[in-house]
């Protein structure tokens, strides 16, 4: 049997659906679903599909088509031919045809199409007949030309004119040529005797570039155009955005050949593009822009305003222009009902494309809408609410990169109030960002090298601006509306971007942009306000926006439904911990001690350690550790009593000492007074603490083991403020951590320690017992191996996956900088190790650990404190090891509620984790940490 290439749609029939979308492409599944579902059957102009397979084969064979497709095509094209009752290629009643691109994810206007296919010198008369006019038959042939010329003659033909001197942009300016003469505002004023000179220049410009006449062939046009299609996916700007969006190169695209809808007849004749939700905001309304007498790209290129569909979508820029709801009240209708229909079978909010030939509408895409962050998480939570989606599906719909924007800052509504309005466009993408001007992707890119913030200012943006896009803080643009390609863009990234600035000149090459009388140049400061669609001169200042956003909270709710593995937090000082509380942290996960001794208010309890470290024998240490004891105490009950009784998991001093030792002069005068000793002595101290390795040096238990007072005093500490929580009623869950463990020994050393203060502590406070843990970090290869061992002694572990992949591959993670850029552009290595973790090589120790210490302790308590803690891809393993829990900065908290919701969506297999609730003391975040 023959392998089937060609998938016919048309006539409430078709021969594929929505759920084909690896073999048709998105858009050709969803022609097929929109054509032929039951409960859609839209009016969708018949055609059908090539399919991504035959483009594998194009590439495959040397850029050949496989021998049976033009059999299966022609066939496909009779039954269009069919089902519109005209002919491909007849001069009386000429069927013409698009010819699209369309693979398995959108990368929006990052590949070709052709329209207008099949039309000719000779089928030409025929097309103006039908429709009574020609005119509209000579604009779509001009159209047609320049549209062949550039995307079959030209790219694919894999030319590459030099600057300014593409095919296009010549034609283009021939035309505005042709109406600057006339004097003419809009190619709608063109006349006949226009559009027929017109034809003749583009053709003579042709031949004359291209060196190669415009074939005035349909069977030509067709297969031409299809063989584009297949050339434009590996295009350069194609490439570039699949590497951004991780799309991978094999799975090629499909190419849609459908029959035209004409949107450019005359003045009852229009095209258009609609969200069935604002993906701005996410609010439940229609949204959408139209052009009367007009084709395909012109909404999205921004060459005429488009006018909106409704008064929900009228704007300052758009509101004098006539709605589509008075413009074609049936059509209107029409098109309304089909958004909810839309909606409810697809359940989810859709981005589609229209076109009204003659008071006719036609369906040309529909497809799952791009959506910022905020408008993700709005939508996603109203759905539920109105039982379109279950909560599982609710809590799929947002990425966790879009939750990130909402986390983002936004300007200081305060000072914003005081600022000055430069200039007002539409709100693109979310949140503020400041950076320096400049006006050319190359140069975002450039800037961003050397370290510099930017923002991209344009006329408007091209496909060919992605990376610039990418590389800069913000976009800016002059033109455009809420479906440009620049809005469209930073949608999908979540940018904080402003479009249809129309009150801004941009002039390129002299870098300047012009707004109401003010001018700014290239490296000059503005800040975007990508929500209001404003913006200002110079650096505001931004401040959290997570303060009051409802449904950021009602939708971390729904992640909490469906998730099992629990969410703590890295938390240091007060503030963290309010904050990460606020995210919904449950615990924390890392508690450093050694913080207390830097920023604010940190000059006395360092002093004492400095004093302690320098300390030479036990005695004199041991004065030091006294004077030291009450601020370790109070920071560490403070801390506990204000987490509310969730486990507080408490590090031993880690970091090596000599980290501690003052160096200037002054510090270091006072610290010889205070010890009573000379400043050379001093010298001569702190000369004794220098390692060649720090990292690897005398750090972590070998600290407490080698200065076990200063173990017991920490563990004292931590014991004594329990102790006395318990006394006063509140429920606490303390958690002795301790560091750089690598065998059981040293764990057991401590322990004894512990063990002893324990019992000390309850005949102070004269109790028989109160609760905590005593447990490890695993961050040292040889704990990973040994978990067995360990777990004996241990009743947590704590994977420390920072240094964990530093000595498992031996990288210092200091001084990584000097080689992994390298390693990534020459993909040695996927990714930052230190940002995901390597799974298959650290990440077999983890499980290792995991294993070994479960089967000694089946309930041992198991989790992570790493960066990597807040890093989704490395929850989901973390999730798939079978961890109770991850712990990460305070920011990253409801990203991880969210990720972790998501693993236990995406493993269902997987039992659930065992839980650590909290011991008591409900209600909410009341108590204040204390200060320190
Ligand atoms: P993209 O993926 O870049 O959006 P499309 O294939 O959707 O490219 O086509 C570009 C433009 O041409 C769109 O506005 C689309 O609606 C329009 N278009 C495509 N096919 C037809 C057709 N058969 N009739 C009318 N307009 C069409
Ligand atoms: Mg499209
Ligand atoms: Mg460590």
């Amino acid at each position: 049997m023959v392998k089937k290439y060609v998938y016919f749609f048309g006539n409430a029939t078709a021969e594929g659906n929505a759920s084909m979308r690896d073999l048709l492409g998105g858009k050709g599944a969803n022609l097929a679903e929109m054509a032929g579902h039951k409960d859609l059957r839209l009016p969708v102009p018949p055609g059908f599909t090539i399919t991504t397979e035959v483009c594998n084969l194009y590439y495959k064979n040397g850029k050949k088509m496989p021998v049976e497709l033009k059999a299966q095509v022609e066939a496909a094209m009779k039954k269009v031919e069919g089902a519109m009752a005209k002919k491909f290629g007849d001069p009386k009643n000429p069927l013409l045809v698009s010819v699209r691109s369309g693979a398995r994810a959108s990368m929006p206007g990052m590949m070709e199409t052709i329209l207008n296919c099949g039309l000719t010198e000779k089928t030409l008369p025929g097309l103006a007949e039908k429709f009574g006019s020609e005119r509209f038959a000579y604009d779509a042939y001009r159209r047609l030309i320049a549209m062949y010329a550039d995307v079959v003659m030209e790219k694919a033909a894999g030319i590459e004119p030099k600057e300014g001197k593409a095919i296009r942009g010549q034609l283009d300016s021939i035309l505005e040529k042709v109406k600057h003469e006339n004097h003419y505002e809009s190619d709608k004023d063109l006349k006949i005797k226009d559009l027929k000179t017109l034809i003749a220049l583009y053709k003579a410009r042709i031949k004359d570039v291209l060196g190669k006449e415009f074939p005035d062939d349909p069977s030509q046009q067709l297969w031409g155009a299809v063989m584009a299609v297949f050339n434009s996916w590996n295009g350069k700007k194609a490439i570039s955005y699949r590497r951004i969006e991780g799309i991978p190169d094999a799975w090629g695209t499909a190419v849609n050949v459908q029959s035209m809808a004409f949107g450019n007849t005359g003045d009852k004749s229009g095209t258009g593009v609609a969200f069935t939700r604002n993906p701005g905001n996410g609010d439940n309304a229609f949204y959408g822009e139209y052009l009367v007498n007009a084709q395909g790209e012109d909404v999205v290129a921004g060459t005429r305003t488009p006018s909106p569909i409704n008064k929900y979508s009228q704007s300052s820029h758009n509101k004098h222009l006539p709605i589509l709801a008075e413009w074609d009240v049936k059509v209107y209708k029409q098109i309304e009902d089909i958004r909810s229909r839309l909606e409810k079978h697809y359940r989810d909010m859709q981005d589609i494309e229209f076109t009204v030939e003659e008071g006719k509408l036609f369906m040309l895409q529909c497809r799952s809408g791009k959506r910022n962050g905020p408008a993700a998480v709005k939508m996603a939570v109203d759905m539920v609410k109105e039982k379109l989606i279950t909560k599982e599906e609710a809590v799929m719909r947002v990425k966790p990169s879009q939750l990130d924007e909402l986390l983002h800052p936004i300007i200081d509504p305060v000072e914003e109030k005081k600022a000055y309005i430069v200039g007002k466009g539409l709100p693109a993408g979310p949140g503020g960002a400041s950076g320096q001007i400049v006006f050319t992707a190359q140069a975002a890119v450039e800037w961003k090298k050397s370290g510099k913030k930017t923002i991209l200012v344009r006329e408007e943006t091209n496909p060919e601006d992605v990376e610039g896009m990418r590389a800069s803080e913000a976009i800016l643009t002059a033109r455009g509306g809420m479906t440009s390609h620049a809005a469209l863009v930073a949608r999908g990234w979540g940018k904080c971007c402003v479009v249809g600035c129309s009150e801004m000149d941009v002039n390129v090459s002299a870098k300047t942009l012009t707004v109401k009388g003010k001018m700014l140049k290239e490296g000059d400061w503005i800040t975007l306000n990508g929500t209001k669609g404003t913006f200002y001169e110079g650096r505001l200042p931004m401040i959290d926006g997570t303060e009051d956003n409802k449904d950021l909270y009602d939708f971390l709710n729904l992640c909490d439904a469906v998730r099992t593995m629990k969410i703590r937090t890295n938390a240091d000082t007060p503030e963290d911990a309010r904050k990460a509380r606020k995210f919904g942290a449950e615990g924390i996960g890392l508690f450093r001690t050694e913080h207390m001794f830097y920023g604010k208010n940190s000059e006395e309890p360092l002093f004492k350690l400095r004093k302690m470290i320098m300390s030479k024998s036990e005695e004199e240490r041991r004065v030091a550790l006294n004077e030291l004891f009450p601020h370790v105490k109070s920071d560490i009950k403070g801390t506990m009593e204000a987490m509310d009784g969730y486990p507080v998991t408490i590090r031993l001093l880690d970091p090596p000492l000599h980290e501690f030792v003052p160096h200037n002069e002054e510090a270091q005068k006072s610290l010889a007074q205070s010890l009573g000793i000379s400043a050379e002595e001093l010298q001569k101290r702190a000369d004794g603490l220098h390692e060649n390795n720090p990292m690897m040096g005398h750090r972590g238990c070998r600290l407490g083991i080698t200065y076990p007072e200063v173990t017991e005093m920490q563990v004292r500490a931590i014991l004594e403020a329990a102790a006395e929580l318990v006394k006063e009623g509140k429920k606490v869950q303390p958690e002795i951590m301790i560091p750089v463990v690598g065998a059981v020994a040293e764990l057991d050393h401590q322990k004894a320690i512990v063990d002893r203060v324990y019992a000390e502590v309850c005949k102070k406070y004269n109790l028989k017992k109160f609760d905590y843990l005593f447990g490890t970090m695993i961050e040292v290869p040889r704990a990973a191996l040994t978990a067995g061992k360990i777990a004996e002694s241990a009743e947590f572990f704590s994977f420390g996956t920072n240094d964990l992949t530093q000595m498992t591959f031996g990288f210092s993670r200091d001084d990584i900088g000097g080689f992994l850029p390298y390693y990534l552009e020459g993909e040695i290595l996927p990714e930052d190790p230190f940002q995901s973790i390597d799974e298959n090589g650290v990440g077999q120790l983890i499980e290792m650990g995991v294993t070994r210490g479960r089967s000694i302790k089946p309930k041992l308590k198991i989790g992570i404190c790493g960066e990597h803690g807040g890093d989704p891809k490395s929850i989901h393993f973390c999730y798939k090891v079978g961890m109770d829990y991850v712990s990460c900065s305070p920011y990253r908290v409801p990203i991880a509620r969210l990720a972790s919701a998501q693993a236990a969506l995406k493993n269902p297999e997987k039992t659930t984790a065992k839980s650590s609730k909290p011991v008591g003391a409900k209600g909410s975040f009341k108590k204040t940490l204390k200060s320190r």
